[in-house]
């Protein structure tokens, strides 16, 4: 297995590529700029990309998915909650204070919940889990022991909830009814910053104590 997470773009989003080395599979996921580093990579491993999975259509996630689509030919995953955001990108873009906003283009299909995707010997279950966005979605990876959190749960903190879609009482329900319920020992990773634990998390995350 190849496992690969590296924050790319001015908003240091964490882009992971997760590879299957025998079937010369991967699939990439949030894929927010550096379109050609991400590209290169699979190249030098020899990895077909399968899927491009985005957690929720803020900029920094989803900015250079459409790019990386057109290098590989690889499908494009959404929710489709998400897709009034995904429309207002020049707006993002002035929100971030980036001059130009990036080209995008409908999903191919939506990450709607409980939907298995990935790859045939690591698949991942679809959680929706709005809150961030109306969108937002985890990618709980269980033979994995991995949870890929988009901007809903980071390390010590949870996604914001000011920008339009959001919604704070609605981000804890999701944490609390679909992510704390996964097992301890689940590695968390975020959207940006460094990894956690579910365990962790339920323990000291001081915006998930009081309920
Ligand atoms: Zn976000």
């Amino acid at each position: 297995m190849i496992l690969e997470t590296f924050p790319v773009g001015p908003l240091q989003c964490n882009c992971t590529i997760l590879g299957d080395e025998e079937a010369g599979e991967a699939i990439v996921i949030d894929p927010g700029d550096e379109v050609g580093r991400i590209h290169q990579r699979l190249t030098s491993l020899g990895l077909k990309l399968k899927q491009i999975l985005v957690t929720h259509a803020h900029i920094d996630h989803v900015g250079g998915a459409l790019k990386l689509k057109r290098l590989t030919g690889a499908p494009i995953l959404l929710n489709e909650n998400d897709l009034p955001l995904l429309k207002m990108m020049e707006e993002q873009a002035e929100w971030v204070g980036l001059s130009k906003a990036p080209e995008t283009a409908p999903p191919d299909a939506s990450l709607a919940d409980g939907l298995v995707v990935g790859l045939e010997r690591f698949p991942a279950t679809v959680l929706h889990t709005p809150g961030h966005t109306q969108g937002s979605v985890c990618l709980h990876f269980a033979p994995l022991k991995m949870l890929i959190a988009g901007d809903t749960l980071v390390a010590g903190s949870i996604g914001r909830t000011d920008l339009p879609g959001g919604n704070s009482q609605q981000i804890i329900d999701s944490i609390h009814s679909r992510l704390l319920a996964l097992p301890e020992e689940t590695k968390v990773l975020p959207g940006h910053g460094p990894a956690t634990t579910i365990g962790e998390e339920r323990f000291s995350n001081p915006f998930l104590r009081v309920r």
